[in-house]
């Protein structure tokens, strides 16, 4: 499959993972956005935000809480930090393989760009 994300799980990619288990993998991003910028990604591919099912529910959550865990390692919990996701093109949405931006390590503004 020609996906970006995939290829970087199976390694053919090289990352900066800050993170990975059995089902997620975490790695900064290549252009960011804030000073911490990591994506955090299900091993499973799944393309958008619309593929979300029932079944995915534990692994999606999961991310959130691999995400919070950066966050307090990273000591931007307190201050705040930022989770995106976006869906197709009008959200900005260029990689085919559902991700949480997290971003932090300044202010964020609202609403969004
Ligand atoms: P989105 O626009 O929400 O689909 O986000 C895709 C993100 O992936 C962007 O922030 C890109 O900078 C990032 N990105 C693209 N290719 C790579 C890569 N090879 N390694 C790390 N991050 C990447
Ligand atoms: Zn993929």
């Amino acid at each position: 499959m020609d996906c970006m994300f995939c290829k970087i799980i199976q390694n053919k990619i090289p990352s900066k993972k800050v993170y990975e288990d059995d089902g997620i993998l975490a790695f900064e991003d290549v252009n960011p956005q804030a000073p911490v910028h990591i994506l955090i990604i299900p091993k499973k591919h799944i393309p958008t935000s619309l593929e979300i099912e029932e079944e995915d529910n534990e692994l999606i959550g999961r991310m959130f809480q691999v995400a919070n865990r950066i966050a307090t390692d990273r000591e931007v919990a307190e201050r705040g930090f930022r989770i995106v996701m976006n869906c197709n093109s009008e959200a900005g949405q260029t990689v085919f393989h559902v991700h949480l931006h997290l971003l932090a390590g300044r202010a964020m503004h609202w609403p969004p760009g």
